[in-house]
């Protein structure tokens, strides 16, 4: 379990990008930094694991912003038989709070988290 007094800031991968460097992270996501000694280091959990990272590849908070993260899939094609992630459309919302991903409708101004019920505004301004 996470203790809170540990973590020293919020790091969220930035959109624009892309793989190889952020395959194991997940886009949209809030991930706790655990360790911030090294210029041009970060270190952060993902779930149980500590992932050392180049610090350029993540938009940094002091606290975890409660909105939700959209995530907006550039090339985005419906290849339903090849891409796991078919159902979750061209654009799609993280949880700020359990990292869920699910469907957005439409253009929502608020939306709550089907996983864990966190109820927010949806981040379209990002
Ligand atoms: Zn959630």
């Amino acid at each position: 379990m996470l203790e809170m007094s540990k973590v020293l800031g919020w790091a969220r991968i930035w959109a624009a990008i892309r793989p190889p460097h952020s395959r194991s992270l997940r886009a949209g996501a809030w991930y706790p930094v655990v360790r911030d000694e090294i210029p041009d280091r970060v270190t952060i959990l993902m779930g149980e694991r500590e992932i050392d990272a180049p610090r350029r590849l993540f938009e940094i908070r002091p606290r975890r912003p409660m909105h939700f993260t959209v995530v907006r899939r550039v090339g985005y094609q419906a290849r339903p038989r090849r891409e796991s992630l078919h159902q979750l459309g061209k654009h799609y919302a993280v949880c700020p709070t359990c990292q869920w991903r699910f469907r957005l409708i439409g253009t929502p101004e608020m939306t709550h988290c089907p996983h864990c019920g966190h109820i927010a505004q949806v981040g379209w301004w990002e």
